[in-house]
């Protein structure tokens, strides 16, 4: 199959998110099935630092942002790359104005103001790019908000252009919550018919909503897990979304994201001071006690170490970590926090920090390196999110033998298994979840893991059962190659 992949982010060019790690590692996996992969991204600032290997595709495209016929053209070129190590071919899109920035969507103040404009020019240049280079695809597969257009324009304005795409559309929503809201003066820029303006299609409580567009126009609908697809369709997880959902129910899939373990595996992950697996667990201890000093904790191997690494966003249950905080440092445990987002949360975080400068190591800042030895060196994972598409760090955390206490929603409540007696007999127990979004039943279960964690035994039975399951992308692959075949055959 010729598949392209459309996103805002991917590893190794760009990341915010685990977006990014998704659309790098399912590329590369589709790739290893002898499937023709061609990868469309922006070319960010963050993408020029970090490569040095671009090739001029020798292409210029023109993109018209305000109307169907011309509006105002701007001019994109394109570069060419490959994920390394692979036959993935990656197209990036340059037009320094929009993504020459420091940040990839927002700063600590808000989301960038032109942001419409923005992925307006991405989605169609990705088309231009299509046409212009000759590609010949079979399936568009889009990512997120971002590309929520792509599927649109396939429909409407690229429907009967010559030399068209005559690929169908694969929309996966990773996180329902992010929608590219925008004001109805955006309509004009998408060079699309006012007629889409209708609560049926683009239309969402007066304004554009470029991610809508996608779910209604895509023939194939995915996200990240199947607790998350059925969700989605109820009013509490649907963002307003929960009837579009319901309606292309029977055209909506789950498939949990696999983690790339050529990247997170604590028996050759560079970023990490010792290298340990399940059965020679010496390392992870060295990795403890250099995360401690690395965060000037003091150095005590047997006082339970709890990591969170994570967006600072309301979805991630920073509020409820808030609302727990004096207590659980009641308790003999320390806490290292790795993460960036909202201000609100930055300054809240600050003064925790100060108040427990023996317990808590903070770092509010976006640093990969440190986020492997967190997960490395941590005994613990906290994951309370209100919701929780899938969730990345909870499976890197198995790996790497760090017990995850989750919130049971979304891919978390269907990755991890509470902790039971039975369960550790039995080899199913993966880590710890509550239930209900509530500081009291966090709280429980933060108290109930400490308390398991003084007892050795059990404790590295319940690490081992984490460490020794497959989360590889393998599995989720050819669930999507299985899902790509019927779209075709349909
Ligand atoms: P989301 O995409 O909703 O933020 P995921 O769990 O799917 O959450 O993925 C988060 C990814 O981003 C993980 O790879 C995680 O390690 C990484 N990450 C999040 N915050 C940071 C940070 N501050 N520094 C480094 N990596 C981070």
């Amino acid at each position: 199959m010729n598949i392209i992949q459309v996103a805002s982010e991917a590893v190794p060019f760009s990341k915010t998110g685990g977006l990014a790690d998704v659309v790098g590692a399912l590329s590369k996996h589709l790739n290893k099935h002898k499937h023709n992969i061609t990868l469309f991204l922006p070319l960010y600032k963050q993408t020029k630092e970090s490569i040095g290997d671009l090739i001029s595709a020798a292409t210029e495209i023109k993109v018209p942002i305000g109307s169907a016929s011309g509006g105002q053209n701007h001019l994109g070129l394109l570069w060419q790359s490959k994920i390394p190590g692979t036959t993935v071919k990656v197209f990036f899109i340059q037009h320094d104005e929009f993504f020459n920035r420091d940040n990839l969507y927002s700063t600590p103040a808000g989301d960038y103001p032109d942001n419409a404009e923005r992925f307006i020019f991405f989605c169609r240049g990705v088309l231009e790019s299509i046409l212009a280079l000759k590609l010949k695809p079979d399936i568009i597969h889009c990512h997120d908000w971002q590309t929520g257009l792509i599927p649109v324009y396939l429909k409407t304005l690229y429907r009967s252009k010559k030399d068209r795409p005559a690929a169908k559309s694969f929309f996966t929503v990773h996180n329902l919550g992010y929608q590219g809201l925008f004001n109805q003066s955006v309509m004009p820029l998408t060079g699309l018919d006012w007629s889409l303006y209708n609560w049926h299609q683009m239309e969402f409580c007066g304004k554009v909503n470029l991610l809508k567009g996608g779910l209604i126009f895509a023939d194939t609908i995915t996200t990240v897990s199947a607790r998350y697809a059925q969700e989605i369709q109820t009013p509490e997880f649907g963002h307003g979304l929960h009837g579009v959902m319901q309606e292309r129910a029977s055209d909506l899939h789950g498939i949990i994201n696999g983690i790339d373990y050529a990247e997170w595996n604590p028996q050759t992950d560079p970023f990490i001071p010792e290298h340990y697996q399940s059965s020679r667990l010496a390392g992870k201890i060295k990795c403890k006690k250099l995360l401690q000093e690395n965060q000037h904790l003091p150095v005590k191997p047997n006082v339970p170490l709890l990591g969170i690494v994570s967006r600072l966003a309301q979805q991630k249950g920073v509020d409820l970590l808030l609302d727990i905080f004096d207590k659980i440092m009641e308790m003999d445990l320390q806490l290292v926090l790795l993460g960036t987002g909202e201000e609100k949360y930055h300054t809240a975080l600050q003064e925790m920090a100060q108040k427990y400068p023996d317990k808590v190591g903070l770092n509010i800042t976006f640093d990969n390196r440190l986020a492997h030895l967190i997960t490395a060196g941590a005994d613990m994972l906290l994951l309370p999110s209100r919701y929780e598409p899938c969730g990345l760090n909870q499976l890197y955390a198995l790996k790497y033998g760090t017990v995850p206490i989750v919130r049971e929603t979304g891919g978390l409540a269907d990755t991890i298994i509470n902790f039971s007696d039975e369960g550790i007999k039995n080899k199913k127990s993966t880590g710890f979840s509550f239930k209900n979004y509530s500081a009291k039943e966090f709280l429980e279960s933060v108290k109930q893991a400490c308390a398991v964690y003084r007892n050795r035994t059990t404790w590295q039975n319940l690490m081992k059962i984490g460490m020794e399951q497959d989360w590889s992308w393998d599995r989720s692959t050819t669930e999507y190659l299985k899902l790509y075949q019927k779209l075709l055959n349909k």
